[in-house]
C-alpha cells in the first residue's frame, strides 16, 4: 500500500508531466475504478474532457489534480485513490494497452495518462474542492475534508498536534494512524518513528510527555523525508511511480518487517505483534511494552 513518500513521488511526477496539459479525450473502462462517482464512468469522462490540469496536490496519502478553475471552493478536481496497487503512468499516446488498465486520458502533447490498478481498490472521482475542516483554509477534495494536515505542510502545527494526541486516552500508535489527528503516517512510518523515539506503540498517549510526543512526530517527518529522498518505501512490488520506474526500497527501515533481526541500537531481536489488524514491530528492550493490565476505571486524568 503506498505511503506518503510514494504518493509524493507520484505527485511530483504528475506535476512534471501532466500539469499544464489539456485533456483531449478520456475513457474510464474499469467498473470499479468509477464506483465512487454517482454518475459512473460517463460522468467522470464528461467532467474531465476538455479540461486543463492546473496543479498536482497532496495531503497525507490523498492525491488530486486541480482543473481549469484552479484552487477555488466548488471547483472540480480529479481525486485519485491509489488504493493498494494503483499506478498513474504517463506514456506516449497510442502506446500498447497493458494489463489492468482501467482509465486513460489523452493529453494535448500526445502523451497519455493511464490509471493501472491490479487489485482494483483504487479509482478516480471528480469532486468539488471544499475548505478543510481543520480551519486552515486549505482547499481539499470534498471526500477528504476531514483529513488533518500532514507533517510536510507549511500549516502543520507540531505542538498543537502533539497536544491533541496527548489529550486522547488511547494508544499512541492508534492516534498516529488516525488521519483526522495527523495525516500521512501509515503503519510503516508509525513503527519507525516509535522505534526512533524509544516508545512502545501501546503506551497511552496521555501518559507521555509533550516533549516525547513532539519527538515522535518529528521522527515521523524525518523518516518519511529520508524515504522520499531515496524514492519512496514500499513492500509492494506493484508500486511504480508516474513513469513506471520502481520506487521500491527498504534499506532505511530499522524495525518494520524485521521481526527476529537484531535491533540496530541494542541487538535485542525485533518483535512483531498484532495491532489494529496489522503488525507492530518494535524492540522489546528499547521500547518496553506497557503492562497488559485490566483497564483503569475511567475518571479525571492528570494532564
Ligand atoms: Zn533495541
Amino acid at each position: 500500500m503506498p505511503e506518503l513518500p510514494e504518493v509524493e513521488v507520484v505527485r511530483r511526477g504528475l506535476a512534471d508531466h501532466v500539469v499544464g496539459r489539456r485533456i483531449v479525450e478520456v475513457s474510464v473502462t474499469g467498473l470499479r475504478t468509477a464506483r465512487r462517482q454517482p454518475g459512473g464512468a460517463t460522468e467522470i469522462e464528461d467532467r474531465l474532457r476538455g479540461r486543463t490540469v492546473t496543479g498536482a496536490r497532496r495531503r497525507g496519502k490523498y492525491l488530486w489534480l486541480t482543473l481549469d478553475a484552479g484552487d477555488a471552493a466548488g471547483a472540480d478536481c480529479l481525486l485519485v485513490h491509489l488504493g493498494m496497487s494503483g499506478q498513474m503512468l504517463v506514456t506516449g499516446a497510442g502506446a500498447p494497452p497493458v494489463r489492468h488498465l482501467h482509465a486513460r486520458a489523452i493529453l494535448d502533447d500526445d502523451t497519455e495518462l493511464r490509471f493501472v490498478d491490479q487489485r482494483t481498490f483504487g479509482g478516480w472521482t471528480v469532486v468539488p474542492l471544499t475548505e478543510a475542516r481543520d480551519g486552515t483554509g486549505v482547499l481539499l477534495p470534498a471526500p477528504a475534508a476531514h483529513i488533518a494536515a500532514d507533517p510536510f505542510e507549511d500549516g502543520f502545527d507540531l505542538i498543537a498536534t502533539a497536544r491533541r494526541i496527548r489529550s486522547r486516552d488511547t494508544e499512541v500508535k492508534r492516534l498516529l494512524l488516525d488521519q483526522t489527528v495527523v495525516a500521512g503516517i501509515g503503519n510503516i512510518y508509525a513503527d519507525e518513528s516509535l522505534w526512533r523515539a524509544g516508545v512502545h506503540g501501546r503506551r497511552r498517549a496521555g501518559a507521555l510527555t509533550l516533549r516525547t510526543v513532539t519527538e515522535i512526530l518529528g521522527h515521523a517527518r524525518d523518516v518519511m523525508a529520508d524515504a522520499l529522498a531515496a524514492g519512496g518505501t514500499s513492500f509492494d512490488a506493484l508500486y511504480v511511480n508516474v513513469n513506471g520506474a520502481s520506487g521500491y526500497f527498504d534499506r532505511s527501515l530499522d524495525v518494520y518487517g524485521r521481526a527476529g533481526e537484531p535491533c540496530g541500537r541494542c541487538g535485542t531481536p525485533v518483535v512483531r505483534e498484532d495491532f489494529m489488524n496489522r503488525g507492530s514491530h518494535f524492540c522489546p528492550s528499547c521500547q518496553p511494552a506497557p503492562r497488559r493490565s485490566v483497564r483503569r476505571p475511567t475518571g479525571p486524568r492528570a494532564r
